[in-house]
């Protein structure tokens, strides 16, 4: 006989693992005050602090020009477009020091597959930044680009992970998941690396020392089950290297992308993914907020559905502001955001240190 839904929530909330079973039946039956409940248990058992943390940090775009072509994407420009772009190296510095200016301590640096650009030009730009800012965290190159420059320069992904490290990237970002399962991706994202070869590129960063987040973009193509699998690759991963500092669930914005038929999810969508995820990752000690698709009044709902961080201030993002979102927050909105969740509000680094 079948466990009930009660019962699955107040084992996990005890700390014991839900598989992927028991994980479906929350996902599609569990009543959302409850899965919050627990949810907001177990964020309690990870963080019993008083606070609640926030970053600041400027997405970086180094280039919007990617052969990749991924059908949820409204930011990248097919190779060749007029509208590409590469960032020239004194544009790139003046948004280093404008986040400077604006207390961050760290900056994302992603951009699309570009064909042409070598893994020496990445490292000239890597080494460049630590020496003209070397107080600066350098997230960046998710998994996918990661693979991407192993394709183009034939060299293994240890290897370039090793030099870009030598370089200065300080942490990697969890972009490019989107849903870890190869049929979900084969739809969306045909030329992408293949789940397990995101995963590998986590792998490897985790296995040189190097940290990062692992991240789920969902409400697209993808069905319940496969969110599930996507949790359970993370989980396994975490398991074998303990790599990943946090975990960024966000939903797809359709507006301007080749998708943009399928509806947004929305709020109830949303918190329920999110609160299932705290229940389900066990092994991954934060859990971001995503207001930048949902809000701030969502964002600050999520610290009671399983987030214990609102994310990054996010100085500048592009490309979720491409297909249409447009949410914006002030540091000072930020930190009344968990005040009023019932917090206190306190800036961290990449590593989930406390600053303040
Ligand atoms: S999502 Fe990334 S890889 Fe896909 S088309 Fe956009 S920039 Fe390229």
């Amino acid at each position: 006989m079948s466990s009930s839904i009660a019962t699955i929530l107040e084992r996990t909330v005890a700390g014991r693992r839900l598989d992927a079973g028991d994980a479906l039946r929350l996902l599609e039956e569990a009543p959302l005050a409850e899965l919050a409940g627990a949810a907001d248990a177990v964020t309690r058992r990870f963080h019993p602090e008083p606070w609640r943390t926030y970053n600041i940090d400027r997405n970086i775009n180094y280039t919007n020009v990617c052969a990749s072509g991924c059908r949820f994407c409204a930011f990248s420009c097919s190779p060749g477009d007029p509208a590409g772009y590469v960032l020239e190296r004194e544009t790139l510095f003046e948004k280093i020091q404008e986040t400077i200016a604006l207390g961050g301590n760290q900056i994302l640096l992603q951009g699309g597959m570009h064909p042409d650009l070598p893994l020496e030009w990445y490292e000239d730009l890597l080494r460049a930044i630590r020496d003209a800012f070397p107080e600066i965290n350098i997230h960046g190159f998710s998994p996918t680009e990661i693979h991407h420059l192993g394709q183009l320069s034939g060299k293994s992904v240890r290897e370039i992970l090793q030099r870009l490290r030598e370089a200065g990237l300080g942490s990697l970002p969890g972009g490019g998941a989107e849903i870890l399962v190869d049929r979900v991706r084969q739809e969306v994202s045909p030329r992408k690396a293949s789940a397990d070869q995101w995963l590998d590129v986590c792998r490897q960063w985790h296995i040189l020392g190097g940290r990062g987040s692992a991240t789920m973009m969902f409400g697209h193509v993808e069905s319940l089950p496969e969110r599930i699998e996507h949790l359970d690759r993370l989980r396994q991963l975490q398991d074998e290297t303990g790599g990943f500092t946090a975990f960024i669930p966000w939903t797809f914005q359709p507006e301007h992308t080749g998708l943009a038929n399928l509806p947004k999810v929305g709020a109830f969508g949303y918190l329920r993914m999110l609160a299932l995820a705290r229940l389900f990752l066990d092994n991954i000690p934060n859990l971001q907020a995503s207001w930048v698709t949902q809000g701030l009044r969502v964002g600050q709902l999520a610290l009671r559905f399983g987030a214990n961080d609102m994310g990054s201030l996010m100085i500048e993002e592009n490309v979720v502001a491409a297909a249409g979102t447009t949410f914006r927050a002030t540091e000072a909105q930020l930190r009344h955001t968990i005040q009023q969740a019932g917090y206190s509000p306190r800036r961290r680094n990449v590593f989930y240190e406390i600053l303040e």
